[in-house]
């Protein structure tokens, strides 16, 4: 009697195993559904593929701008079943940096978490995304304008392995008056970065980037002293003194926003994102102590 009760159980053990293994094995596959983006891919193209909407597509793998999807890109495609995830709020986010990031409303997010005072989000705080089904809304932490001029610029393939930030080391400036010192310093093709990124001084609007020459030419910068990584190097200016007056929020977002974009058009990794300081240590304390290389290597996409 024992015996034969100990063998019902140990077979209905194996059958209940077996089930579970099933069904984990289901989920295993259900969850690890992965796209890798391939030439001339769209996000939309890819979200029809898989009879997802766009949008979330987009905010299910954290896409700020869908148009700087890049060859090669692992997209994690949402179960229909998802309506939301979980984002853990990082040093230097705002709920509106969150919201472009995710391209979804501001209202929404507020809501969504009952948030009263958007203007008092904790670093660690989570935050929950709703994922919504509607129409692709294209967002990005640069403006529409630019990322088109950009576009319309084609890298030299394989010349860009690095990217140089400087601060101009004054409170005031903008770049074409740069332009005008540098050649007058003897530089033949004038401003010596590729990119500038206003704080609001002189003409330009805070935040605004300025394409230089260089970047136009693909040509080498004249931002650092070795001439070998000048060749290699893009060279990002902002303008503005940090050694006396920390970078402007919108200074800060253009910035993040230009590596991101720089970095998935020339393949630039994360690590190679650095500073004059740490080019030349001893030599210069540009990009002056109140600016942190860390929390914007935080900020970029893996
Ligand atoms: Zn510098």
């Amino acid at each position: 009697m024992y015996l034969s009760f100990s063998k019902k159980r140990n077979r209905l053990m194996r059958i209940s195993t077996i089930i579970l293994c099933f069904c984990m094995f289901v989920c295993i596959i259900h969850a690890g559904k992965i796209h890798t983006v391939k030439k001339n891919e769209t996000l939309s193209a890819i979200a029809g593929k898989y009879g997802v909407s766009t949008t979330s597509l987009q905010t299910y793998n954290g896409i700020s701008n869908p148009n700087l999807l890049f060859v090669g890109k692992k997209l994690k495609i949402p179960d229909s079943s998802i309506r939301q995830i979980q984002y853990t709020v990082k040093k230097g986010d705002s709920l509106g940096s969150i919201s472009s990031r995710f391209g979804i409303k501001l209202s929404d997010l507020t809501s969504k978490n009952n948030i009263d005072r958007p203007d008092l989000i904790k670093v660690g705080q989570k935050i929950i995304i709703p994922i919504t089904g509607g129409s692709v809304k294209k967002s990005s932490l640069l403006p529409a304008s630019l990322i088109k001029s950009l576009t319309s610029i084609r890298p030299t393939a394989k010349k860009w392995t690095k990217i140089i930030i400087h601060h101009s080391a004054t409170p005031t400036d903008d770049a074409l008056n740069m332009h005008r010192v540098h050649k007058a310093r003897g530089m033949k093709n004038g401003l010596a970065y590729h990119f500038v990124i206003s704080n609001g001084s002189r003409k330009a609007y805070d935040g605004e980037v300025y394409i230089g020459s260089r970047w136009k030419g693909q040509l080498d910068g004249g931002h650092v002293k070795k001439l070998s990584l000048n060749k290699t190097s893009i060279g990002i200016c902002l303008i503005g003194n940090f050694e006396k007056k920390s970078p402007t929020t919108k200074q800060l977002t253009a910035l993040e926003g230009l590596c991101e974009y720089l970095m998935k058009r020339c393949s630039v990794p994360k690590s190679q994102v650095t500073t004059h300081k740490i080019i030349h240590p001893g030599h210069t304390a540009c990009p002056g102590k109140l600016f942190s290389l860390p929390s914007l290597i935080r900020r970029l996409d893996p």
